[in-house]
């Protein structure tokens, strides 16, 4: 593993009250964790204790009350280029095509038409969408709109790939194909992420390690290393007999 690229350094968040009278939330509790160049991350834990503000911490839409978040040694300070957003929504533009989606980043930063448009058919054809290129996200499944918004997600070459439960509404088996997909691609570009999921078996299938959170206010109670060779197939991966084993360790941290 190479350098760091992300590290959160005792970060913590507070949303002040709304009204005279209420109290602060408290959402994220003294994060640290770091992930390296070309290495995924997963992060589980139950609902509402603050993982999707770590993340947007991460890509500086939020920014800490206390601590930092750093990318590259760089303290994010603000939204930055240096990291991409996946979510569960695609949030393609309607009015263009699979392929003008996915220039989408590119022609924000300036890249001559010629050359935006190559990298776009190349992710394209990567993610899977050959020949979609010119179909518009009405005319596409869930599924293939969320590969759409993988090829537009990577056609920008972030420094780190944050995605929020990206699979969550769509279909187990159509699932597993994405999940095949993102993580033949992370390891051919040899990307940095940090996955949210609530899905157990997606975050042992589909990381280096996993960072687990308590309830709100939330903050990493354990970080497991998941040591099943072959991370660029999650399909082989889910088979190993090993992944019981983390599914029940996963379990009692988060007490169910
Ligand atoms: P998770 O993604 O783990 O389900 P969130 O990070 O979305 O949890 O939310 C954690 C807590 O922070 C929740 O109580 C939520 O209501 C609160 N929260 C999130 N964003 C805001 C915001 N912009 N203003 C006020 N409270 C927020
Ligand atoms: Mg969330």
């Amino acid at each position: 593993m190479g350098e760091t690229r992300i590290a959160f350094r005792d970060v913590s968040k507070r949303f002040p009250a709304k009204r005279p009278g209420e109290a602060e939330v408290h959402a994220v509790r003294n994060v640290t964790l770091a992930i390296a160049d070309g290495e995924v991350a997963s992060l589980i834990g139950p609902s509402g204790c603050g993982k999707s503000t770590l993340l947007n911490m991460g890509s500086g839409l939020y920014l800490p009350t206390e601590g930092t978040v750093e990318i590259d040694g760089v303290q994010v300070t603000g939204p930055n280029s240096q990291v991409a957003f996946m979510l569960q929504k695609d949030l393609l533009l309607p009015w263009r095509t699979i392929r003008e989606n996915a220039e989408l980043g590119l022609e924000i930063r300036g890249v001559a038409a010629n050359e935006r448009r190559e990298r776009a058919l190349e992710l394209l054809a990567r993610c899977h969408l050959g020949g979609f290129e010119n179909h518009y996200p009405h005319q596409l499944s869930g599924g293939m709109r969320q590969r759409s918004a993988l090829a537009r997600t990577l056609a920008v070459d972030p420094a780190v790939l944050l995605m929020d439960e990206p699979f969550s509404a769509l279909d187990a088996q159509t699932k597993m194909v994405l999940q095949q997909d993102l993580a033949q691609t992370l390891a051919a570009e040899n990307k940095t992420a940090l996955l949210i999921t609530h899905d157990l078996v997606e975050s042992i299938a589909l990381s280096d390690r996993v960072y687990v959170m308590s309830e709100r206010p939330g903050t990493i109670i354990e970080e497991i290393v998941i040591e099943i060779p072959g991370r660029e197939d999650p399909m082989r991966r889910r088979r190993d007999p090993r992944v019981g084993a983390y599914v029940a360790e996963l379990m009692s941290l988060l007490h169910v």
